[in-house]
């Protein structure tokens, strides 16, 4: 039966409306159990109608653009709509990945190329790595590709290896990237200075020993000053380090992970150069590695001829192969390389010092109103407790509810796990002095609130649409089914 029937069955249905018919569909046939007995109920609204309920979703969205988005660990900052600009170029959004690289489809290509290639070498130099792939769409992709190279090196070296140690503080991410390469996890636990506790280290540390993952500063917000040195101790069993990067911006331009003794590590390009994110993508995790690694990254890689030209590079017969379709979240790669060309050298390193001057000021502005977890200087992030509220009956989630109230997106709570309700902030870079001190503010009105009436503070939010949700339902039972009003 010839296509065209459906659009005369949708004909008499309630969207009206013919579509053009082609002749390449009407020569194309469906078998008859595959088509529709009744026409599909769709909405039908008028074109106005459709555009202020779109415009009225959008207004009840919260992103960087509305207001001040403290998200601990996830580096929610501001980033500049130049970057949105270029990777809207048409001769980049509109390049097809097929495209021959040399003589006609290299006209196209050609810059393509280029921009993987440099921002790959940027990258290199700015973390002190040799090589990195661009492939992994995020940062836990990128943490299971640098599990997996680890385990090539392994392999080809006959070491039995089977366990990877990671901190308590660990992003979720890491054990799970490591457990899926095929590795036990083995935690090791936070001193009372929120490091890795360095004796339960060189106790657990052993042999079998394939790897050990860092973030550094870790999801505390504190530096590891003792990292060269577990690094050493690492490397004399042939373990190999990974830095999981996602705290980058806390380092740039001061500390390179390779110089520290790091072979692996992976990126957030959508936390540390630019890309606004956030549920879910659109991400990029980077992953590089230092020499004795690169001949195991995944193919292709783009290489730059002798004559000048870029060309993919697929002879790497060791390598663990394809990570990704194609060459990466390529418009994500776009953005990092004209924001790390746009601030320079000198631009980069005020990204971090700026970041971490502002997470010390709010730090030290709250830590009276709400406890320290480890009352020490901090990096990009502070770790703030609800423990004495919560002897009040008012919990981090409370708190993080009455900042929506007060305009704010809340910062993380209850992570790091080994910190009692836990409130991370990441005021981030971008933020002035004054919305910096609004939000202050705003937090020590809440701990005010709590002293006063904790069950306002229980109630919130009251000016959302809707109040508290059952959050495991709603992720558990999603009903996406249009309802009559
Ligand atoms: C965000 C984050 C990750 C995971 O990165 P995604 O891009 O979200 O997959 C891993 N580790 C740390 C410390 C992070 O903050």
């Amino acid at each position: 039966m010839p296509v065209k029937l459906i659009y005369e069955k949708s004909k008499q249905g309630r969207c009206g409306v013919r579509p053009p018919q082609s002749d390449v569909l009407a020569r194309m046939e469906i078998p008859e159990e595959f088509m529709r007995s009744k026409p599909a109920e769709l909405p039908e609204v008028s074109e106005i109608d459709a555009v202020r309920h779109f415009n009225e979703l959008s207004r009840r969205n919260f992103g960087v653009d509305t207001s001040f988005y403290p998200l601990g660990s996830c580096t929610m900052k501001y980033n500049p709509k130049l970057g949105e600009e270029v990777s809207r170029y048409e001769g980049f959004a509109a390049l097809h990945p097929l495209l021959p690289q040399l003589r006609l489809g290299g006209m196209l290509t050609q810059g393509a190329l280029e921009v993987i290639y440099e921002t790959e070498r940027m990258l290199s130099e700015i973390t002190g790595m040799a090589e990195f792939t661009m492939q992994p769409m995020a940062g836990a992709h990128g943490e299971l590709t640098g599990v997996m190279l680890i385990a090539a090196y392994h392999r080809e070296r006959g070491n039995n290896k089977t366990k990877v140690l990671a901190p308590d503080s660990a992003h979720g991410t890491n054990p799970a990237s490591a457990a899926i390469a095929g590795y036990s996890v083995v935690s090791v636990p936070t001193d009372s200075r929120g490091r890795m506790d360095i004796d339960k280290f060189e106790e657990l540390l052993d042999d079998e020993v394939a790897a050990v993952m860092l973030t550094n500063p870790n999801t505390l917000g504190l530096f590891d000053e003792n990292v060269q040195k577990m690094a050493d101790m690492v490397h004399e069993r042939d373990g190999l380090m990974y830095y999981d990067g996602a705290n980058l911006n806390a380092i740039l331009g001061k500390c390179r992970p390779g110089d520290i003794g790091f072979d692996v590590i992976h990126l957030n390009l959508h936390k540390t150069f630019a890309t606004p994110h956030g549920g879910g993508g659109p991400g990029a995790g980077p992953v590089g590695v230092c020499e004795k690694l690169c001949e195991y990254l995944p193919i292709s890689l783009v290489v730059k001829r002798k004559d000048g030209t870029y060309a993919l590079e697929y002879d790497r017969p060791k390598s663990i192969g394809y990570v990704a379709p194609f060459y990466g979240n390529f418009g994500v790669i776009l953005k990092a390389y004209s924001y790390i060309i746009t601030l320079g050298r000198e631009g980069l390193v005020r990204v971090s010092e700026n970041a971490v001057l502002n997470a010390n000021y709010v730090f030290n502005m709250l830590k009276e109103y709400y406890s320290a977890a480890f009352d020490l200087p901090c990096m990009h992030e502070c770790v703030l407790s609800a423990q004495e509220q919560a002897k009040k009956g008012v919990r981090a989630l409370d708190i993080a509810k009455m900042l929506i109230d007060k305009g704010y997106h809340p910062p993380t709570i209850y992570f790091p796990l080994v910190v009692k309700e836990a409130m991370m902030i990441e005021p981030t870079e971008t933020e002035s002095l004054e919305m910096l001190d609004t939000f202050i503010e705003a937090m020590k009105e809440i701990a005010v609130i709590i002293e006063n009436d904790p069950q306002s503070c229980r109630d919130a939010p009251v000016t959302t649409p809707v109040g508290r949700l059952d959050e495991v339902a709603a992720a558990k039972n999603m009903d996406f089914s249009l309802k009559e009003r």
